[in-house]
């Protein structure tokens, strides 16, 4: 590899880290009214947190979808699941940087199914492998990767849905929601959104979320979407979102 390309690539990590600590200073200083909605238990906690900072962080990323499940698909031909699946990708690359272990439910265009369970129906067999993988990973955190489409042109701007079964669900779906308008899309006005609809979630032992990251219908939104310059800075909010929900103080 020639000098200057290493150069580079050098330049690159040290712009990331340094927008990382600028990300991670932004997120806890914007976020900070959220504290207040940690469980009462959370002060009492305060001392085992320190120590487990000093751990590494699991993190576990589902790109939605997959093989025969191609999930939304843009007027052009772009199917959601490719697209939930580079997002991913790029944040669990991302993720490392900040020292935070990973597991992807998939990571390749593969419908995650349980394989000792043949009675199941593709779509029960598919919800059952994600929840065995994100469960048996005894994970931090987990994050459902998907993309929007709706037949009004103009809808635009990701979104955060959750849970109520775990009270952090919320506070972390807002640490998402947040960071989102205030790095990447300024003009984003949409609100996390509760919801018991998401099967996958409701059995899920970690907090947890699924974000839509924008609209495959709305066509100057898809040319973001598949612009990897675009994916990069999306995953790259992402990873650094999480990794300041992991790491709060
Ligand atoms: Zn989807």
């Amino acid at each position: 590899m020639k000098t200057n390309n290493l150069i580079r690539i050098y330049l690159a990590i040290l712009s990331y880290l340094l927008a990382a600590i600028f990300l991670l200073l932004l997120c806890s200083d914007a976020l900070a009214p959220l504290d207040r909605k940690k469980p009462a238990t959370m002060p009492a906690q305060a001392e085992s947190t320190a120590v487990s900072q000093t751990e590494i962080k699991r993190v576990v990323l589902d790109a939605g979808h997959g093989g025969i499940d191609s999930g939304a698909q843009s007027a052009t031909g772009v199917l959601e699941k490719d697209l939930n699946l580079q997002i991913a990708t790029k944040t669990a690359q991302f993720l490392s940087l900040f020292r935070i272990e990973v597991i992807q439910t998939r990571d390749s265009d593969e419908l995650p199914q349980a394989g000792d369970k043949p009675e199941l129906s593709v779509k029960q067999s598919e919800m059952l492998a994600r929840e065995r993988i994100a469960n048996a990973a005894k994970a931090d955190l987990f994050l459902s990767v998907h993309m929007n489409s709706y037949p009004a042109a103009e809808c635009r701007g990701a979104q955060v849905f959750f849970t109520e079964q775990n009270p952090q669900n919320e506070v972390f779906a807002s640490f998402l929601q947040h960071s989102i308008a205030s790095c990447l899309q300024q003009e984003n006005s949409r609100t996390i959104k509760s919801t018991s609809q998401i099967y996958l979630l409701n059995r899920l032992s970690m907090p947890s979320a699924l974000i839509e990251c924008g609209f495959l219908s709305t066509p100057d939104e898809l040319e973001s979407l598949c612009d990897e310059d675009y994916q990069n800075k999306f995953a790259f909010v992402l990873a650094s979102s999480i990794a300041a929900y992991l790491y709060q103080p």
